[in-house]
């Protein structure tokens, strides 16, 4: 059996590299006030470790990649290491917080990027700053229209929080009105430190009955996923952008889960929610294989949510706070 194909007949062709555990911003469900510690520089992948590593995972079947983080922008070297990793037959995307992202459009460009996922969880200054901890909000608007206009098909990832920002879905989609986005509402979820509770939580229901509130059912269209789609994909009727809901606590999409993920420091984690890892950049800097390691940690995968597979699962932290916080794992 193919290294990536599990004991389910998953076969996991996306992978997600974390380039950095730092960043730029300080969302609060992504990392906790204190922040988390990093791992010193010397123990990262390097631009040529993080081209090898990926490499492996491409000959044995990876089509797709996408670099995270962290803020992957703020890496001094990531135009290194985008260029490095368009010499591999893969459709690289990126996601990022869009804070510097006008600094990258050429480069991104010339690696073939065609997608970028951006984060925004609100659409007022005040409240991005409470979300962020930052004041960065007229930059990371001016960036997003940038790349609307530079062509590139910009996915904007909003995490709903009841209480927070719930009030904003219809005020979201209306900025598709007139912009050829996609705005996808991603549930909240659960890491060391990040205050959640399942109170918080916005549910497909909800978001789809604020929809209906405003735009008769007529208006709303269901449009197709595409494979191992991890979200459900609406228009409103004359717009030119689109949404999406993605509900990974409670309605995961485990099933059809193509994604592992490489943490900045090298290391395998083949969930979301799992909260054992497998190092690969130890044994690849003493030039041993890193194939069976893979095999292994796609061979260890639980069927569904790192092993929690009921919704009760949720109701103790036991169970999740083991995990690292977002902001190390590479969303
Ligand atoms: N810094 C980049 C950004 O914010 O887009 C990339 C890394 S960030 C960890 C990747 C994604 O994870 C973001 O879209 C963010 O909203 C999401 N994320 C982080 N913590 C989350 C949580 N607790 N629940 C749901 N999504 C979360
Ligand atoms: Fe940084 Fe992205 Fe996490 Fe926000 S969600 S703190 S931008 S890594
Ligand atoms: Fe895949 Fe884990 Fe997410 Fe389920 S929870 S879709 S198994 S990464």
């Amino acid at each position: 059996m193919n290294a990536l194909t599990d004991k389910f007949g998953r076969k996991h062709s996306y992978l997600r590299i974390s380039l950095t555990e730092r960043c730029n911003l300080r969302c609060t469900y992504c990392m906790p006030e204190q922040g988390v510690p990093v791992s010193p520089r010397a123990k990262l992948m390097t631009p040529d470790e993080v081209f090898q590593i990926a490499k492996h995972f491409v000959d044995l079947g990876v089509t797709k990649i996408r670099l995270t983080g962290g803020e992957p922008l703020v890496r001094k070297d990531f135009g290194m290491i985008l260029e490095k990793l368009t010499a591999l037959d893969v459709e690289l995307s990126i996601t990022s917080n869009a804070v510097i992202v006008d600094r990258y459009i050429d480069q991104l460009k010339a690696a073939g990027i065609k997608t970028i996922n951006i984060s925004l969880d609100s659409l007022h200054p005040a409240k991005f700053k409470t979300i962020t901890r930052r004041d960065n909000f007229e930059q990371v608007k001016r960036n997003i229209d940038l790349l609307v206009q530079e062509g590139f098909n910009v996915k904007l990832n909003c995490v709903l929080i009841k209480g927070f920002n719930h009030n904003e879905i219809i005020d979201f989609i209306a900025y598709g009105r007139e912009n050829p986005i996609t705005v996808r509402f991603i549930e909240f979820m659960p890491f060391d430190g990040n205050k959640w509770n399942k109170e918080k939580l916005v549910s497909h229901k909800q978001i789809l009955d604020q929809v209906h509130s405003r735009w008769s059912e007529t208006c709303v269209e269901r449009i197709a996923d595409s494979a191992n789609d991890t979200s459900k994909n609406y228009r409103i009727k004359h717009f030119k952008g689109t949404f999406a809901i993605i509900s990974t606590v409670t309605n995961p999409f485990c099933d059809s889960c193509n994604r592992i993920r490489l943490t900045a420091n090298g290391r395998i984690k083949n969930c979301l929610f799992s909260s054992s890892e497998v190092d690969l950049l130890t044994t690849f800097r003493n030039g041993g294989e890193i194939s069976p390691l893979i095999a292994q940690a796609i061979q260890a995968k639980a069927s569904m949510r790192g092993g929690m597979v009921s919704d009760e699962s949720f109701s103790d932290p036991k169970n999740y706070s083991q995990n690292r916080s977002m902001i190390a794992i590479g969303g």
